[in-house]
């Protein structure tokens, strides 16, 4: 049995607003075994309700806040860490989201850092799936979605017969039925919505109409399935056909909720300006997709709520997974904690670039951007994430 050890830190996250905490009291004795030994920075967990003393508790060790990173071996964060505290040697994993900023993993490349992001796992390999951080993120994320939609919804989601009437159930929309719009499906199903979803996945059918939803049909775009399962982009063409066909079903729901995505690229928008216009007012959109570069939506602005002139909300919900923050951290706590597991032998971190799983989410290492997606967006004059 060998007595080495890696040490991970776990410190506050930096992104405004974030709430959610990299590894939770729950994992420190499984990673134990491992063979790494958990330092928490006081204060890192208390957002997401994880208060120091558990973590101790667990047997992790509490420092203060900003001591330490400086002595980790691995930090262990859910988003990019500020670059200016690592060092070379250090090795940060997180979900880094390194074919949208190829640049920064070059500068992390060029400090010695190694990064790993759980953006590139090869998630259909069966072994790799404990350690899935997009699927668990964004089951939240559909989850909330439908709460956060009730939010701002002045009517009953169920058909409702009482004494005092009867209320017709609320029609909800989903655009996009990968991770995240399945179970926005199934939690809008569950408060008994009437729930409609498309994708331009032809798998994603048979998906839909087993939550109980009905699937709608696109007459205007085929079939858009790309590499690894997921969706390709469309053709500016395409995509303006998808949007005109979409407007009129969007202007009949009273909630829709948006959830398209395509690795790599911003994401498409699904909902004019025009089709927005159209919709009754009171009625509610949600943008899973909200980002600084554009979200699925028009005009929706990410973690923020906007009325438009005809009473409609559109809320882009780039956090949710922020704002469900203990659920959250808890599966990316046991998807990380897989991770290390996989990466940690005898108490010592081995970054096999042979190993599919390895080799899909080491992004940096030995001073190169090694995760070929992401290199190969380097020096590009058009990248794709700029192309809508
Ligand atoms: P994602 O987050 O990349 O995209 C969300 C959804 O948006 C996808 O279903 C995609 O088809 C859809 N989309 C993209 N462009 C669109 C457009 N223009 N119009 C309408 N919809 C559009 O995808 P995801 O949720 O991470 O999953 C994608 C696929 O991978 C799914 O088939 C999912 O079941 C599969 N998956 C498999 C495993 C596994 O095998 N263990 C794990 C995770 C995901």
């Amino acid at each position: 049995m060998s007595s080495l050890t890696v040490r991970v830190v776990v410190s506050k996250e930096v992104a405004p607003g974030e709430r959610r905490v990299a590894l939770t009291p729950e994992v420190v004795g499984r990673l134990g075994s491992s063979g790494i030994e958990l330092v928490v920075e006081a204060g890192a967990g208390e957002a997401a309700g994880f208060p120091d003393a558990d973590y101790e508790k667990a047997g992790a060790s509490v420092v203060a806040p900003g001591s330490g990173i400086g002595r980790a071996e691995v930090l262990a964060a859910v988003g990019l860490p500020e670059l200016g505290g690592l060092r070379s040697g250090q090795v940060v994993v997180g979900l880094l989201q390194p074919l949208l900023r190829p640049e920064t993993m070059q500068e992390l490349a060029a400090r010695g850092v190694v990064a790993v992001s759980l953006d590139g796992l090869p998630r259909t390999l069966p072994r790799a799936q404990a350690m899935d951080a997009l699927s668990s993120q964004a089951n939240v994320a559909g989850y909330k979605a439908v709460l956060v939609a009730t939010e701002h919804f002045a009517r009953y989601l169920p058909l409702l017969i009482t004494a005092a009437g009867t209320s017709k159930p609320a029609e909800v929309l989903v655009l996009g039925a990968g991770v995240a719009g399945l179970q926005a499906i199934g939690t809008a199903r569950r408060l008994g919505a009437v729930v409609r979803a498309y994708d331009v996945r032809p798998a994603a059918a048979e998906e839909v109409r087993s939550l109980g939803a009905q699937y709608l049909e696109l007459t205007s775009v085929g079939p858009a399935t790309g590499e690894g399962g997921y969706a390709r982009a469309l053709g500016a063409e395409e995509a303006a056909a998808q949007r005109a066909e979409l407007a009129g079903h969007i202007a009949r729901h009273d909630i829709v909720i948006t959830t398209a995505q395509v690795p790599g690229r911003r994401p498409p928008e699904l909902v004019s300006a025009e089709a927005v216009a159209a919709m009754k007012p009171g009625a509610v959109l949600v943008d899973l997709g909200a980002s600084e570069l554009g979200g699925n939506v028009a005009g929706s602005v990410p973690a923020q709520v906007v009325r438009t002139p005809g009473g409609v909300t559109i809320v882009g919900a780039s956090d949710l997974p922020s704002r469900l923050a203990t659920s959250a951290s808890s599966a990316y706590a046991r998807n990380l904690s897989a991770l290390l597991a996989h990466l940690v032998t005898d108490g010592e971190l081995h970054l096999d670039l042979d190993d599919e799983i390895t080799a899909g989410v080491v992004v940096t290492h030995a001073g190169e951007v090694v995760h070929p997606a992401t290199a190969a967006l380097l020096g590009q004059p058009d990248r794709p994430e700029d192309t809508p």
